[in-house]
């Protein structure tokens, strides 16, 4: 059982602690993608946690913007693909370019995959 009591935290900080629960099984640090993944795994399983980020709203800088095939099918077993399929666009192939020259294509389709292709989706949509 972890408590958060006694804990130091910045002004800028002080009114969101004012909110936080005396006790908790499980806490998590950081409202990311592994953060967020966590927060739901135990929420499966009826476990009490809580999660925490230093920063209160999330990002508007978009890092993620590819969801790629496996972790469709961890979005299948999460039961949020068909929804992340309708607000997303299929990717069916990678192109990278190198010093003005067309380096490597990534057929999406040659995987061994129940999705074989990436989705582009915001980092906004998936949190
Ligand atoms: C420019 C860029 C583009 C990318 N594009 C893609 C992409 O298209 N597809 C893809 O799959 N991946 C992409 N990635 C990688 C992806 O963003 C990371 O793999 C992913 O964000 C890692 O998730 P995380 O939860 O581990 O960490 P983070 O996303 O970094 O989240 C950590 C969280 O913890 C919080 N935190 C940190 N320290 C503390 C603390 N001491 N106390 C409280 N909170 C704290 C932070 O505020 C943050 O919210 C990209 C990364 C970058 C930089």
């Amino acid at each position: 059982m972890l408590t958060t009591d006694g804990w130091g935290c910045g002004s800028n900080r002080r009114t969101v602690r004012e909110n936080l629960p005396n006790s908790t099984d499980v806490l998590v640090v950081g409202a990311g993608p592994t953060g967020l993944m966590l927060a739901v795994e135990l929420t499966r399983r009826g476990i009490d946690y809580l999660l925490i980020d230093e920063v209160e709203a999330p990002s508007t800088f978009i890092k993620g913007s590819v969801v790629s095939f496996r972790t469709l099918e961890i979005f299948e077993e999460l039961g949020i693909f068909e929804e992340a399929r309708k607000l997303g666009t299929v990717v069916h192939a990678v192109v990278l370019w190198a010093e003005g020259r067309r380096a490597m294509t990534g057929d999406m389709a040659l995987l061994d995959a129940p999705h074989a292709y990436n989705l582009h989706l915001g980092q906004p949509y998936t949190e």
